[in-house]
């Protein structure tokens, strides 16, 4: 249908501003949905020093310095984490992985991921989408995203499209950009299942 066809006759308002026909007005979410939607944020910052590997998002990536850290020391994996526990009001993840336990002594973090991802199960969330950001000066990060992506998404069990992972400098300032700490930051959004069980039974 054309805007010109639709049925509803635009307002005044709505006419006079560009490209913005009735028929292409967003429809407000309902407030069923607006309950079932919530979002998380996550950050993780750590030092790095030589003789370290460095990992990100599970994968190896060749420098002569890695994060200092009780696990893995991946940054980007734990700031998914965290993003992804506090959608679901569920803590963090020093909370479900202290590092005053030896059980997570150099652990690969992605099982941190798949545990926060059986956390969120367990407690009735689908996760819709995962975004990050990766401060870090050298090495260039951009040539490792693409099988970050894959690996985090296949430890979530999304598809690809479904996470995505950023790189930015410290531009030679402050922590980042003097090459002394690599950071990240994730924002995750989750919905609650519906829960068809409970809603039959009242029937
Ligand atoms: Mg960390």
């Amino acid at each position: 249908m054309k805007a010109s066809d639709h049925p509803v006759k635009p307002s005044r308002n709505m006419r006079s501003r560009p490209g913005n026909s009735p028929s292409r007005q967003p429809q407000h979410p309902s407030r069923e949905l607006l309950t079932f939607m919530r979002a998380g944020i996550g950050t993780d910052l750590h030092r790095l020093i030589p003789g370290r590997k460095l990992i990100l998002g599970g994968v190896r990536i060749p420098f002569a310095k890695g994060p200092a850290g009780h696990s893995d020391g991946d940054a980007l994996t734990h700031a998914i984490c965290d993003a992804l526990l506090g959608a679901a009001a569920l803590g963090d993840i020093g909370r479900h992985f202290p590092d005053t336990s030896s059980k997570w002594r150099g652990v690969s973090s992605l099982l941190f991921l798949r545990h926060a991802r059986k956390l969120l199960q367990d407690a009735g969330y689908v996760i819709v989408n995962v975004d990050a950001t990766v401060g870090l000066e050298r090495p260039r990060l951009s040539p490792h995203i693409p099988l970050m992506q894959r690996k985090l998404a296949r430890a979530l069990g999304l598809g690809a499209g479904q996470v995505s992972v950023k790189a930015k400098t410290g531009e030679g300032v402050e922590a980042i950009g003097r090459g002394e700490a690599v950071r990240a930051d994730a924002v995750a959004l989750i919905v609650e299942m519906p829960r068809v069980e409970s809603r039959k039974s009242k029937g």
